[in-house]
């Protein structure tokens, strides 16, 4: 199954071909500033599953930590994929840049200990301080 999406402008659009990896809510303060949102949902896809389409040159990249790299459409601001590491094999899809359903449901909410004072966490999903196997 191949599922699309792309940035608010159009300009950068991509394609996903591929078993998908596992999606979470996270509640941390940098995920709460990037999207200007509660959380962000963040689908895991395999870098051999991801293909851009069109508009790679658009993504302007922000390094928000040592070890972490977000990257956005310089144009409108969406934000696209984020890497945690440069080795690692798979990028953070900004899950409301899809549009189309990739039949993965986020399972968690990580970094709870930092979400939003306004916001209420509602489902039954489980929650983690930080993340799963942390010390709690
Ligand atoms: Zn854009
Ligand atoms: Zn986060």
């Amino acid at each position: 199954m191949t599922i699309r999406g792309g940035c608010l402008c159009g300009g950068i659009r991509y394609e996903i071909d591929g078993p998908l990896g596992t999606s979470v809510y996270c509640h941390c303060s940098m995920c709460r500033k990037f999207h200007g949102s509660a959380f962000r949902a963040r689908l895991s896809v395999p870098k051999t599953s991801f293909k851009f389409l069109k508009g790679e040159e658009l993504l302007t990249k922000y390094r928000s930590s040592a070890d972490t790299v977000k990257s956005f459409c310089k144009v409108c601001g969406s934000a696209m994929v984020n890497q945690w590491d440069p080795e690692a094999e798979s990028w953070g899809l900004a899950m409301g840049s899809l549009d189309d359903d990739p039949g993965v449901r986020p399972s968690m909410h990580i970094f709870v200990g930092s979400k939003a004072l306004w916001h209420d966490i509602t489902d039954e999903l489980p929650k983690y301080k930080t993340f799963p196997g942390a010390d709690e």
